[in-house]
């Protein structure tokens, strides 16, 4: 008997193939239903509750685009495999468009299929922690999303804002070449709320420029007290020279920059903790650097030339001209990790990460890939020569303690 988490729903205008599915489905464990019809197929997503989905992209009768979009609205949680005949751009576009939209992609199999294929999509699910109940309490979801200013500024009083710290490791060989700081809040009644949803509350209410501060003064404390201090490490010479030349990486909205006396807060924190500026990396998202391209260049050029790095974060889903990215002074460039997670599937995303890459390396910058994955993206960012790499195949952000660890442990099996 199939239980909650193997019912698989497919939609496809052509009988036949839609029996197929459900026949190689049947056969790795799930129990299926088909349907021809958009009306029947979204009373069985309500009644039915399907933790999978099998959906035909392009349906003469039906836009299967337009179907995706209704089950976002609906909230639907099923994994959503994507069938079609149309070429691998645009399964590509309609993937991105649907995870933007909010919905959850199992897999994308091009038209026509070897049965083999589906069965080990539908092997490669099986695998996955699904969770198909449907949000019980949208509403309170909603309310505990809902963050006043005033919440916030209780929260940052009370020291609630801690930082995570993400490593960074250098392709060409896997060594430590640093961490970034992301913030987190550990709210006592909505629990620990991820930056997305606070940080723009905090831009829109003039919290932000405290808000930075004090997460200036968390992270410098940590790299400067806990790291590079940590007797575990520092023991080893070796260790110990690597660990001065380690970067901490902190994220700035645009709008600290308008913060009077920002350049000298963090200059005398670098000093009073003896970190040499270059040790620190501050990225910029493209669009917020975009933003006010003068005040940009004056504030960022100051920044420069006291000394500290600067990157630009996100790169390649803003809009940027190349004649402000040239003109701005960073010293790094991210490529989005959008493109990054697919590039093991997407010869697009690889097309564009090598871009980057390359545009960064011709204009002096260093190249960092985020959102690191898996093993054949690694290696790809190797291939290419991207300095450096981020994402949950080296470590997913750890707490100030699991990072001291995380960096003993990696210092002493690198090497
Ligand atoms: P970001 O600067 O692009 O940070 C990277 C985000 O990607 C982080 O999310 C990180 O947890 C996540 N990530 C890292 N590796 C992977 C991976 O391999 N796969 C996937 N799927 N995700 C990965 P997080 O911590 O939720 O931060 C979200 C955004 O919030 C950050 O994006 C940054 O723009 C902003 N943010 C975080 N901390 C701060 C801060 O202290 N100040 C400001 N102004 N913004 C911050
Ligand atoms: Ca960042
Ligand atoms: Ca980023």
């Amino acid at each position: 008997m199939s239980n909650d988490n193997n019912k698989l729903l497919i939609l496809d205008d052509d009988a036949l193939i839609a029996r197929t599915i459900s026949v190689i489905g049947e056969s790795a464990g799930f129990h299926t239903r088909t349907t021809t019809a958009a009306d029947e197929f979204f009373e069985l997503v309500d009644t039915w509750t399907p933790s999978h989905i099998a959906l035909d992209l392009v349906m003469p009768d039906m836009d299967g685009v337009e179907v995706l979009v209704e089950l976002a609205q609906r909230r639907c949680r099923a994994r959503i495999l994507i069938t079609s005949g149309v070429g691998s751009r645009v399964l590509d576009a309609a993937r991105r468009s649907a995870v933007e939209h909010g919905l959850t992609i199992g897999g994308v199999l091009a038209k026509p299929f070897a049965p083999g294929d589906l069965r080990q999509l539908l092997a490669d699910q099986k695998s996955e922690i699904v969770d198909i109940e449907p949000d019980p309490h949208p509403d309170t979801d909603r309310r505990r999303h809902e963050i006043s200013p005033e919440d916030l500024e209780a929260g940052l009083e009370r020291g609630e804002l801690e930082l995570v710290y993400q490593p960074k490791v250098n392709c060409a060989d896997s060594a430590l070449a640093g961490f970034e700081a992301l913030v987190r809040w550990r709210c006592p009644e909505r629990g620990v709320v991820p930056p997305g949803l606070f940080i723009p509350v905090a831009e829109s209410s003039g919290l932000i420029g405290r808000m930075t501060r004090e997460i200036i003064k968390q992270a410098i404390d940590w790299f400067a007290t806990d790291l590079r201090s940590c007797p575990r490490i520092g023991a080893n010479a070796w260790h110990a020279s690597l660990l001065g030349k380690l970067t901490l990486s902190i994220n700035l909205s645009a709008r600290s920059l308008d913060d009077e006396g920002f350049i000298d807060f963090v200059h005398q924190n670098c000093c009073d903790a003896l970190i040499d500026p270059d040790n620190l990396v501050f990225e910029l998202t493209e669009t917020s650097a975009m933003e006010d391209p003068v005040g940009s260049l004056d504030l960022l050029t100051r920044l420069r030339m006291k000394g500290f790095q600067l990157s630009i974060d996100d790169f390649g889903t803003g809009y940027s001209s190349m004649l402000q990215l040239v003109r701005l002074p960073f010293s790094e460039i991210k490529v989005d990790k959008s493109f990054v997670m697919s590039a093991s599937r997407s010869e697009e995303s690889r097309a564009v990460i090598r871009s980057i890459v390359e545009l960064g390396h011709s204009l002096g910058l260093r190249a960092t890939a985020e959102g690191v994955e898996d093993l054949d993206t690694m290696e790809y960012l190797k291939e290419i020569g991207c300095d450096r790499a981020q994402g949950f195949l080296v470590s997913r952000p750890l707490s100030g303690e699991q990072a001291l660890q995380w960096a003993q442990q990696h210092l002493t099996s690198w090497r």
